[in-house]
């Protein structure tokens, strides 16, 4: 079938990528783009490095204009969607015919008080933040410019950057974290050396597996945080950081979820004319079919959807090979490869101070991961590290007799 007229729902990355892809492939037809923000796309990652720690204006998260000339609807949500009348209901009541879907839709924070906020469950969001949007950026770092004491929940990459932001400005922060700080996402030997900075900085971490959101002992107005075993920790703040739910309410009933999940193949397809990308999908990668929730997995995705829509079964399969950052506690990570990553690392190089290496991991199957702590390096060479080992970045020593 020609393709006029595509939607994309969704205007964060995955949507902008899936809109400059598709033009980039030749697509020249109707393009509109549905965004339930009203910005632009802008740089999430930002939200909870620069904008927390630096000390000039909201710039830092700013993207480039959109040069796709798609028709972007803004502060407009997709409610519904008919599959097969091949339609995309509207907030307000309006309707979208397509020969094509971009389903773009991301995600939101998980809460502690549970729900989601945007759906309007009546949780009281004064007493639990979260970090998403540019809105709950500039509302927390409006908050932290007044040094509240702060309980930070939840001990992932965003939960270590939000403390690390919130000390930063001068707060008193505890982390509550079930297990080690980033040892989830990284592995023991890379979380120690995050944790230990935390700690050195003084970071006060707390191991508290199923935290609950309560009120304080001292105030009922006061937040707090209840851990199984009676201990309740109270603060001026809660900022919950406790992972991210697929964006996907406005899919029920459109017979498009499995699960309640929404699953895509190597091509980004649901379905010939509907593709996913970002965090909103699940997709096939080396470690079975998952959501990779990260910036350059979204960007990766919705190039491969958009292709994966215009020409179907000849469009080539992505092959995500992740790569991450994180910034806290003067630390400076850079990741290409899965993680986490099992033990101490095969290859260590030195750096040019205590705290800056180069490494190395190779797993079972023969891939590896590369990663840059305080270590400058092109991403394209640490990739080759990850992908061919340390003759990537060391060269051949000759043999001497
Ligand atoms: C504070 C923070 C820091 C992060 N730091 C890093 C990092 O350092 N490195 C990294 O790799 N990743 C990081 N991430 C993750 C990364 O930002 C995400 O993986 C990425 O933004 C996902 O892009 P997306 O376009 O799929 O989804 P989103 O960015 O969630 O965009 C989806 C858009 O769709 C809109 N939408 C939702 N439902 C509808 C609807 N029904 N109708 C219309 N529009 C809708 C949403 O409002 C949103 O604007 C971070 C995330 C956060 C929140």
């Amino acid at each position: 079938m020609t393709l006029r007229r595509i939607v994309v729902v969704g205007n964060g990355i995955a949507g902008l990528t899936a809109c400059d892809s598709l033009r980039a492939a030749g697509f020249d037809g109707e393009l509109t783009v549905v965004g339930a923000e009203r910005h632009s796309p802008y740089s999430r990652p930002a939200l909870s490095k620069a904008l927390l720690h630096g000390s000039g204006g909201l710039a830092a998260h700013g993207l480039p204009e959109p040069t796709h000339g798609a028709d972007e609807l803004l502060g407009v949500s997709a409610t519904g969607l008919d599959a097969g009348a091949r339609v995309v209901t509207l907030d307000g009541g309006g309707s979208l015919p397509y020969d094509g879907l971009v389903i773009a839709s991301g995600s939101r924070a998980r809460r502690l008080g549970g729900g989601p906020q945007e759906e309007g469950n009546g949780h009281d969001s004064s007493r639990e933040l979260t970090l998403r949007t540019l809105e709950d950026a500039v509302q927390l770092k409006e908050l932290v410019a007044a040094r509240p004491s702060v309980i930070v929940v939840g001990g992932g990459p965003l939960g270590m950057e939000v403390a690390s932001g919130c000390l930063h400005n001068g707060c008193d922060v505890t982390l509550v974290t079930d297990g080690e700080p980033l040892v989830r996402q990284l592995g023991g030997y890379l979380s120690g050396i995050f944790a230990s900075a935390a700690r050195r900085q003084g970071l006060r971490i707390v191991n508290g597996p199923k935290a609950r959101l309560c009120s304080g002992s001292t105030s009922g107005s006061t937040p707090g945080v209840a851990l199984p075993d009676g201990t309740v920790l109270e603060a001026d703040l809660v900022v919950s950081a406790i992972g991210d739910e697929p964006n996907t309410g406005w899919l029920e009933g459109s017979g498009l979820l499995t699960g309640g999940v929404l699953r895509v193949d190597s091509r980004g397809r649901v379905r010939p004319d509907i593709v996913a990308a970002g965090d909103v999908a699940f997709f096939p990668t080396q470690r079975g079919l998952t959501r990779v929730p990260l910036w350059t997995s979204a960007i990766d995705q919705a190039k491969a959807a958009a292709v994966g829509l215009l020409l179907g079964d000849i469009a080539p399969a992505l092959e995500l090979q992740p790569y991450f950052w994180t910034e806290a506690f003067g630390l400076s990570l850079k990741s290409v490869g899965y993680t986490p990553v099992e033990g101490a690392p095969g290859f260590r190089e030195q750096g040019s101070d205590d705290d800056s290496a180069l490494l190395r991991w190779e797993h079972a199957d023969g891939s590896g991961t590369a990663a840059a702590l305080n270590y400058r390096i092109p991403v394209p060479k640490l990739r080759r590290l990850a992908n061919t080992g340390s003759k990537a970045v060391r060269p051949p020593q000759p043999v001497t007799a």
